[in-house]
Parts: C-alpha cells; sequence; structure tokens
C-alpha cells in the first residue's frame, strides 16, 4: 500500500462511518500483500491470515461488500465477494464462517 492509499484510509477512519478502520490491523503489516495479485508465494493467505486476527474483519468486509473494493478486505478476495454477491446472504455468511 502505497503512503496516499494510506492517508486515505486513515482520512476514512475520521468519519464517524468509517471509525472501525481505527481498530483495523492492516496499518501494522506490510500493506501490498493485501492489494497483490496471489503469485504462488502465499501473498493471498498471509493477506487472510491477517484478517482473521483483525477485530473488525465482519466490518470491512460488510464496506469492501458495499463499495466495491480491491484487494483482500475483511479476509476475501475480490472474486470471494463476488461469488457472495451473487448467493443469498445466509449461504455467503455460512461459506465465510465454513
Ligand atoms: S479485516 Fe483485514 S483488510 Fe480488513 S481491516 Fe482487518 S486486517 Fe485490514
Amino acid at each position: 500500500m502505497t503512503a496516499d492509499e494510506m492517508a486515505e484510509l486513515y482520512a476514512l477512519a475520521r468519519d464517524p462511518a468509517t471509525a472501525w478502520m481505527d481498530y483495523a490491523v492492516c496499518p501494522e503489516t506490510d500493506g501490498d500483500v493485501f492489494f497483490a495479485e496471489d503469485d504462488g508465494r502465499g501473498t493471498t493467505p498471509r493477506a487472510r491470515a491477517i484478517c482473521r486476527g483483525c477485530p473488525v474483519i465482519a466490518e470491512c468486509l460488510q464496506w469492501a461488500l458495499d463499495h466495491g473494493e480491491l484487494g483482500v478486505w475483511g479476509g476475501t478476495t475480490e472474486t470471494d465477494r463476488k461469488r457472495m454477491k451473487r448467493k443469498p446472504k445466509t449461504a455467503a455468511v455460512l461459506e465465510l464462517a465454513a
């Protein structure tokens, strides 16, 4: 993640609608793993593992679903989220919890 992208995220975190971002753990990590194509070296699994330890994973996932974000958000990739949007909400949540 670039410095400009980080600054944008921090600005969003000051908005009450995005206050959950204050609790995100990803700004303290290598942000590149959240936006890299999975190159077969475990980039996406590393991002997912970070998300699993994040206290705002549900809020983050909802934000990404609502805003069409790119990269890994809420432990999901863009492909995961496209798949979730095509399924009834209950099925998508059950799949995420599995
Ligand atoms: S769930 Fe993942 S992408 Fe979302 S705020 Fe937490 S660490 Fe960052």
